[in-house]
This record gives structure tokens, sequence and C-alpha cells, in this order.
């Protein structure tokens, strides 16, 4: 190990900027395993490792790193998903450079151990060596629970519950099991044929889905209470944040979930509503600073449109979205408006421009952060025949009788993840607010342990 003091740092090749306009694939090609090996052989081994204390899955890192290093790959692959129930997915779309990455000890001096993409080789490996199997537990128990919501949040309790024996049935809405990691994020971040391998490895493994359900409206909390013997709330965040400002109800002003799921629908094979999706020749602008912002301008660059724009209230520095990913996009083309907010949009039915005033950071405000504030004179307009919003999500008002919820919207839970019901729980974004894979998989995770818990201690009260 050591490797960091002559080994310089060396992601996976990345395709041409000019290539990945022009589809939707993956834009890192794959690590050759001689290469992951070395760049494993980078850590350093460092005493108290930072980058497992920055990974909210606590992934055992620098175990893994040796392993391969040492090319005992099986065992790096095991220790590895022993924590994570999606490493190949957080390999791919972790924002690495703040997490693992961006706390490497080595990356003070040396940049950091390529950590998520290594995760990502391992795994990819894993699969095609067919080391990833189905899980049918070895003991199946009566008790069964029930699970709202396919994403990340609920698949991971659905998957520790499984193992564990129990009768596991998931609801979503959706067709298709993954909530944002299938209908969210664009292909070109994550395949979307890495979350469906996983989709029926988990069908296999005798989780059952109960998909096109939509509960509060197909299906009732209390018939699942009455069904199950617990269930899990893990519903995620999708009440789009509004702008108020003049014209916001024109043609042409797109929601950003709705757009980016009709563009993933379109690479699945289905057939979505044109308007939804197709920007071709226009010219659009993104408002918004997230990575919800920067997944729709990158989509419309490769969906053709003329030009694309990202209106931003704050600066570079101080935006959301990942670094790594706004690099990304200003490679494939994308204009970048740093401090820009938009004051009116104008058209005559359809969008025609964006009027926007340029912004200056102030003082920081209650949150700790600076507050954007107008500059004088800086008024300036922006071409536009579509205005794609991404200003982030809240909870939706699903009915769910009897559960507490903040005032936010967000489910409320005791430390032990149930909620104002003893026998519902819940994980994921609708705890948390919009956040990410890593910390939705984390909770579904210690939900399901928490679950475990209550449901043994039911079991033997039952047999009392
Ligand atoms: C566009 C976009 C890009 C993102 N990119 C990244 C990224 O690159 N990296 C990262 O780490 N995170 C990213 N995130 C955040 C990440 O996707 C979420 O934090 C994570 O998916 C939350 O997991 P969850 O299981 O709580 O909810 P979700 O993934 O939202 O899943 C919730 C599921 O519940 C279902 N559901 C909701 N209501 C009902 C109901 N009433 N009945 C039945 N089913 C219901 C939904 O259909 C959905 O399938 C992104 C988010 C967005 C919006």
């Amino acid at each position: 190990m050591h490797g960091f003091t002559d080994t310089p740092q060396e992601y996976p090749p990345l395709r041409p900027a000019e290539a990945r306009r022009d589809d939707f694939k993956e834009i890192y090609q794959e690590y050759a395993n001689s290469v992951a090996e070395i760049q494993a052989n980078r850590c350093s081994q460092c005493g108290i490792p930072f980058c497992q204390v920055h990974c909210p899955l606590e992934n055992n890192i620098p175990d893994w790193l040796r392993l391969l290093a040492e090319d005992r790959l099986e065992e790096a692959y095991a220790v590895s998903s022993a924590t994570n129930t999606f490493p190949e997915i957080c390999g791919r779309i972790c924002p690495q450079d703040k997490l693992c990455e961006g706390n490497c000890v080595v990356n003070k001096d040396f940049n950091a151990i390529t950590i998520g993409a290594i995760e990502k080789h391992i795994t990819d490996t894993a699969w095609e060596k067919g080391w990833v199997k189905p899980f049918p537990p070895k003991k199946e128990l009566k008790q069964s629970v029930g699970i709202i919501g396919a994403g990340p949040a609920g698949l991971a309790a659905a998957e520790q519950l499984r193992r564990r024996g129990y009768q596991v049935h998931v609801y979503d809405r959706h067709d298709r099991a993954g909530g944002l990691m299938m209908y969210g994020i664009p292909n070109f971040k994550l395949d979307k044929a890495i979350v469906t391998r996983r989709n029926e490895q988990f069908s296999q493994s005798g989780i059952k889905f109960h998909l096109g359900c939509e509960v509060g409206r197909d299906i009732q909390l209390d018939a699942l209470r009455a069904k199950h013997d617990a269930v899990l709330v893990a519903t995620g965040v999708y009440h789009a944040r509004e702008l108020n400002i003049p014209g916001v109800g024109m043609e042409g002003i797109t929601p950003a979930l709705p757009y980016l799921i009709a563009h993933n629908k379109r690479g699945l094979g289905d057939a979505p509503n044109q308007a939804d999706w197709d920007v071709e020749g226009q010219h659009v602008v993104v408002i918004g600073g997230g990575d919800t912002a920067m997944d729709c301008v990158r989509t419309s660059i490769r969906a053709k449109a003329k030009s694309v724009t990202c209106l931003y209230r704050r600066d570079r520095e101080n935006m959301p979205g990942s670094m790594r990913e706004v690099a990304r996009a200003e490679e494939e083309g994308v204009q970048f408006r740093w401090l820009a907010a938009p004051k009116a949009l104008d058209g005559n039915g359809n969008i025609t421009r964006v009027m926007a005033k340029q912004m200056r950071l102030g003082p920081a405000d209650a949150s700790g952060r600076r507050a954007p504030e107008p500059v004088a004179d800086g008024d300036f307009d922006l071409p536009a025949d579509r205005v794609i919003l991404a200003l982030g999500f809240e909870p939706e008002d699903v009915a769910l009788p009897g559960v507490e919820r903040h005032s936010t919207g967000r489910i409320r839970i005791a430390k032990d993840f149930s909620t104002s019901l003893p026998d519902v729980f819940a994980a994921g974004d609708i705890v948390r607010g919009a956040s990410l894979v890593v910390w939705a998989i984390r909770d579904g995770r210690d939900a399901a342990l928490a679950m475990d818990r209550y449901l043994q201690l039911q079991a033997r009260e039952v047999a009392a």
C-alpha cells in the first residue's frame, strides 16, 4: 500500500464530451482490473480513515481497497457489500468529492484515492463473475411487512428484512421499482440496467412487488396495517417547490421531475407524451443549482436543445450541486449564469424569454449561508422556448391517517424509526427531506433493524 507517493491518481477513462452529447450512455468507461488494483494500492491505510467516517454507510473503505490491491477481489466485494445494499450505484452517483474522497487524507497533497470508481469496479466485476446472488432466507418467518415506496430507502429495508426471513411486500405507484434511481437520475449517470438487475435479484429472493399501486388511492394505509405485521413508509419527497414570479403559468414551463421521468421512460423503451421531453432546437433555461438542475441541463444537451443555460442565484462555490457535475456539464456545452435570478417570464402564451436580475452575495442569513441580493442596474434577458424549474422538493400530502408530520410535511419519527402509529415506521427522504441515495440506504437499513426488533417482540408476546 502507500502507492500514493509515486502513483498518480487515475480515474477510469471519461468519454469525450462531443460523444457524450449525442447519447444517454454512462460517461465513464471501465477500469482495467490491473489499473483498479494499482489505484487501490495508493491508499495510505491511515490510522483514522476519514473516508469511512464521512461515509453515511460507514463503509469499510480501507479494507476493501487493501483486499483489491492484494488481488482478493471476491473478498473485497464481500466487505463492500456487507454495509451497502447498492455499492455499484453509490460508486456511480454518490457525491464522493463531498464525502469519502473529499475527506481522504491523501487528498491534501496527492489527490484522493478514486474510491467511487473502485467501488463500482469491484461490484460490477462481482456481477460479471456471478458472485452477486439471490438471497432466499435460511428460515421463512410467518410475519410480514409492507413497504410503501420502492426507492433506495424502501429497497434497502426490504433486502435486510427479507434476509431475516420476513415476508416482504413492496408497494409503489410507479410501474418499475427503484424510485428516483429508476426515474429521476438520468441514464448517463446511472444506467437503468444496473437498477433493473438489482430489482430482479430482489424478486428472485422472494420480495413481492406490487407496482402501479398508489397508497392513499389504490389501497389505504389501514388496509396495509391489517394485512401486515409492520409497515414502512419510504415515499420520498415529490412536491416541486414553486417559483412565484409573473408569467409562471405559460406554456413551455416544465417542472424538473416530469421532464427527467419522461426522458428515463424513453430510454427504457416507453412512449411518454412528446411535449414532456422534446426540446430539440429550443433555447432551454434551467432555474436552480442542485443535482436535479445539473441533470436537467445535461439531459437537454443530449436532447439536442439549441442552447442550454443554467440560472443560479448564488455563485459557483455556494451551489448545492456537486462540482464534478458542474465540470461535466460545462464540458458538454452548458452555459452557467452564476449570481442570477429570474424576475419574470415573458411570452405570448408560450414562453419566449426569461427576464433576470444580477445578484451578489450579502451577509449570511439564518441558515448560515450568504444570502443573494439584487445588484442595481443588473437586469438582463435570456431567450427561452422552455424553462425547466429545478428548485427542490418537499413532501407530498400522501394520505397516511394517524401518522404525525412536522410542519414541513416530513414524517415525525422516534429514534427507533417508529411513527405515531407503533406498527408504522418511516425512512428516507420523507423523514430527512431531499437528500442522497446513500443516506436513504442507511436509513432503510437502520429502519429494518428497528422493525426486526419490534417484530421479534410482537412474536414473543403472541407466543407468551
Ligand atoms: C433528479 C434527481 C437527481 C438526483 N441525483 C442524485 C445523485 O446523483 N446522487 C445521490 O446520491 N442522490 C441523488 N438524488 C437524491 C436521491 O435520489 C434521493 O435522496 C433518494 O432517491 C431518496 O430515496 P427514498 O427511497 O427516500 O425516495 P425515492 O427514491 O423518491 O423513492 C420513493 C418511492 O416511493 C414511491 N411513492 C411515493 N408515494 C407513494 C404512494 N403514495 N404509494 C406508493 N408509492 C409511492 C415513489 O414512486 C418512489 O418510487 C437525486 C434526486 C433527484 C430528484
